[in-house]
């Protein structure tokens, strides 16, 4: 049979008809162990009863009425938003790159009104921002951008992880208006930086009146243990995105704002059709409202902390593996060789991984995961790295 959809992804041979918590169950009742959460979406797990009770609820009332009007539950989530990340305002759309198109909107109004003509945005090797024109020419993948020239000017790219080359760009280029950086770079190999990286961006925006921008679409909502991942700097940007677990896979992204970058956009400046809409919104205000009553951020920290030691231990000695880093269940155990295969090895022994960056295995599990789920995990995967990193291939 042959596809109707455009074929732009590399998509794995299996359809999954229903989920429970961490479970995915495939079109013959089959059970996988999903370590993934539709990258970093289903942080609650697959069909959540607060989740699917919010959206039924909503569903019987209004789906949508525009942003012509007032809509309740959108200013209930942003006030939620506010209270949880210290920031000042919200625009709500419907993704993450539209919550990175917000930003790099904003951040340009933000230099014209300080009379820069040509206003820049120091973006990061081996970044992601995301697939649409303005997101991909941030994004720091040759990969991504291949074909699609003339991609978008006004970025300008240092190394991830090294303060003195933004310092350095921002002495060269004097149109620069912004730094927009992910805490913790998801695709790109699940790249921690340095615990005081963030403190250094803030202090240096702050020299340079910057606009210090963060891109939490991955990091953010609980992912890392914390609700927002720059919590653990004890620092405020003055942007910062969401999107993928606000919802738990309603669609829904935010671009949030602080100070003095919360007074750029007026009326007439930025919209969207469905940003911020009912039933997108009632799904958000219970991802965050469940993440308080299951206390899952806590235990995001602590399961990710229990995950990583379990993988230390059982790979300890193994030469192959070069480094196993996280924040909170943002997970990443990196290869000294290529290990996409890794992904199709996992699936027939019913668990569900994802490899970046060629030889990164990234772990993004539900945050409610359990004991023995966890235990699972960490026996089966390490079984099949052992096996792996044992066969010769080619490097
Ligand atoms: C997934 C992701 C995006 C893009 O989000 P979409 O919803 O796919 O547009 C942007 N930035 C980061 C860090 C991401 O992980």
């Amino acid at each position: 049979m042959t596809s109707h959809i455009m074929p732009t992804y590399g998509r794995l041979p299996i359809t999954f008809e229903r989920g429970e918590g961490a479970w995915l169950f495939d079109q013959n009742n089959n059970r996988y162990l999903d370590a993934v959460s539709g990258v970093a979406v289903c942080s609650l797990g697959h069909a959540h009863p607060a989740v699917h009770q919010a959206i039924c609820k909503q569903s019987e009332k209004l789906l949508h009425t525009s942003n012509l009007y007032n809509i309740a539950v959108q200013e209930q989530l942003a006030d939620k938003l506010i209270e949880k990340s210290g920031m000042d305002n919200v625009f709500f759309c419907n993704s993450g790159a539209e919550a990175n198109e917000a930003a790099i909107k904003l951040a340009r109004k933000y230099g014209h009104e300080q009379g820069i003509e040509n206003p820049a945005i120091i973006v990061m090797e081996k970044s992601f921002h995301g697939r649409t024109l303005a997101t991909l020419s941030a994004t720091g993948n040759a990969k991504i951008q291949q074909g699609f020239a003339p991609l978008v000017e006004g970025f300008i790219r240092v190394p991830y992880n090294d303060v003195k080359a933004i310092e350095q760009a921002v002495e060269q280029h004097k149109n620069v208006v912004a730094v927009l950086v992910e805490p913790i770079q998801g695709e790109g190999g699940v790249n921690v930086p340095a615990d005081d990286y963030l403190n250094q961006i803030r202090s240096l925006c702050d020299r340079h009146h910057l606009l210090m921008m963060l891109d939490e679409i991955q990091t953010g909502v609980g992912r890392t243990g914390r609700f927002l991942a720059f919590q653990h700097n004890g620092i405020l940007p003055d942007v910062c995105t969401l999107a993928k677990a606000l919802g738990n896979g309603v669609p829904i992204g935010a671009c949030l704002a602080r100070g003095k970058a919360a007074k750029v956009f007026t009326a007439g400046n930025h919209g969207s059709t469905f940003g911020g809409n009912p039933l997108a919104c009632s799904a958000a205000l219970a991802v965050l409202a469940t993440l308080d009553a299951e206390n899952l951020i806590e235990q995001a920290a602590q399961k990710g902390d229990a995950i990583c030691s379990a993988f230390k231990e059982q790979l300890r000695g193994n030469t192959h593996v070069v480094d196993i880093r996280h924040k909170g269940m943002m997970i990443g155990i990196e290869l000294d060789s290529p290990c996409a295969e890794l992904v199709q090895a996992a699936l027939q022994n019913n668990l569900l991984i994802n490899v970046t960056s060629e030889k990164t295995i990234r772990l993004l599990p539900p945050l409610i995961i359990n004991d023995q789920q966890i235990a699972q995990l960490v026996e089966t995967l390490s079984t099949l790295i052992v096996k792996h990193t044992d066969t010769p291939h080619e490097s």
